[in-house]
């Protein structure tokens, strides 16, 4: 039987340079080998690969358009692209994880899936594709991001799907998670379906790879417009990391290649109110892996801040943290009211509501100056129907 292997300087243990790993309850052992072994084989297996292709095509509505915005492009003084993530099905790129993880779920006989969310776009994504395969979802969703998001909670329960409040910590995404895997560790006949590139060996590679579509579609459409497969900076916002790995992944190889990720710096690195992991971390474990945590001096996980619930997370994926770490990729950490303001400069000039969390992607051209004959491709990661109510009431009009 053919494996799948990764493009991704991943051993097998699932340590990018010394981040990673699987870090996990004795209880998940099992879990965490059969779900390796079943993403090494399906991931090369040519008839999993032709039904997650056509519902990418068919269902989610992929290839998602690469636009040349002119007017931004006017503005910058360069060549601005926009891979529009935003045009999927849901709205987000968290769709195609969802997807790519819930039919390999299906292919292990499981019937049962749980998830976690915090703006709640992973959350719908993940109660979608179960209304369609016809697979049970329970969502843990942090009390004070059930308040926020009202619209994708009411979203996820007309779509068949139990939403449970977590009351814990903050009560945002991180105590979600944490309850997500409490419940897996109770039911491990579950699928566990993680929302972003974070989390035990194999799934920071997974999702990685379910994401990968992003940048594979990237280099043909470049090649379409401007004649050359590569550009020469590619910008994405950074959560736990999985739109950014997308975006990034047929590029990391190919070195003339400018990566920039960009972090919520919230009200700004220095203050206490931040969610920017790489500026603001250090080496610790997160739900399962290495990596780079917001913490104290003895190791307590600071409560992260940003304006947008998307990117409100403690931690990072290990592929960023060892991308950031061996120079590969530059990170810039972006405030709430440069997010904001980047936000109104896309809607005005080009008509489209990013999400917030794109917005700090975009915000990335008001700090970095390219050449006039540059080609860079900025990831709309999603769009912004979910934050409208943020928008408005921060004046940004
Ligand atoms: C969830 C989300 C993010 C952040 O998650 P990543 O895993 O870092 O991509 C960014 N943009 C949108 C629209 C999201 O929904």
């Amino acid at each position: 039987m053919t494996l799948f292997k990764s493009i991704l300087p991943v051993d097998e243990r699932g340590f990018y340079g010394h981040f990673g790993g699987a870090y996990i309850p004795e209880v998940l052992h099992g879990n965490i080998k059969r779900l390796r072994e079943a993403f090494y084989s399906y991931a090369a297996d040519p008839e999993f690969n032709a039904e997650f292709d056509r519902l990418m095509r068919d269902y989610v509505g992929r290839p998602s358009p690469l636009f040349r915005a002119d007017n931004l492009s006017e503005l910058y003084g360069t060549n601005i692209y926009l891979k529009r993530e935003d045009l999927n099905h849901t709205g987000a790129h968290k769709i195609n994880n969802a997807i790519g993880s819930a039919l390999l779920a299906r292919r292990m006989g499981k019937h049962r899936i749980i998830a976690e969310t915090g703006a709640g776009q992973h959350g719908v994504a993940t109660a979608t594709v179960c209304a369609l395969l016809g697979l049970e979802c329970v969502v843990y969703m942090g009390a004070l991001d059930v308040e926020r998001q009202q619209p994708n909670v009411q979203r996820m329960k007309m779509l068949g799907a139990r939403v449970e409040p977590v009351y814990s910590g903050n009560r945002t995404l991180k105590d979600a998670t944490n309850e997500a895997i409490r419940d897996w560790c109770n039911n491990p006949d579950s699928f566990y379906i993680i929302g972003s590139t974070v989390g035990p060996h194999p799934y920071p590679e997974m999702v990685a790879h379910f994401q990968s579509v992003i940048s594979r579609e990237m280099r043909e459409q470049l090649l379409r417009h401007t004649g050359n497969e590569l550009p020469d900076c590619v910008i994405a916002c950074v959560g736990g990391g999985s739109n950014a790995a997308g975006a990034f992944y047929h590029f990391i190889n190919e070195p003339s290649v400018r990566l920039i990720a960009a972090e919520a710096a919230g009200k700004g690195v220095d203050t206490d109110m931040t969610a920017a992991t790489i500026h603001a971390g250090r080496e610790g474990i997160i739900h399962g892996s290495r990596t780079l945590v917001m913490q104290t001096a003895d190791g307590q996980i600071v409560e992260p801040y940003s304006i947008s619930a998307g990117l409100d997370y403690p931690g990072i994926g290990p592929l960023h943290a060892w991308l950031h770490e061996s120079g590969r990729t530059e990170v810039i950490a972006v405030t709430d009211s440069e997010a904001l303001s980047a936000a109104m400069t896309i809607t005005r000039r080009e008509g489209i509501i990013p999400a917030l969390e794109s917005a700090h992607a975009l915000a990335v051209l008001d700090r970095v100056k390219f050449a006039p004959d540059a080609t860079v491709v900025v990831n709309v990661s999603g769009r912004g129907d979910k934050d409208l109510h943020t928008y408005l009431n921060s004046n940004c009009q």
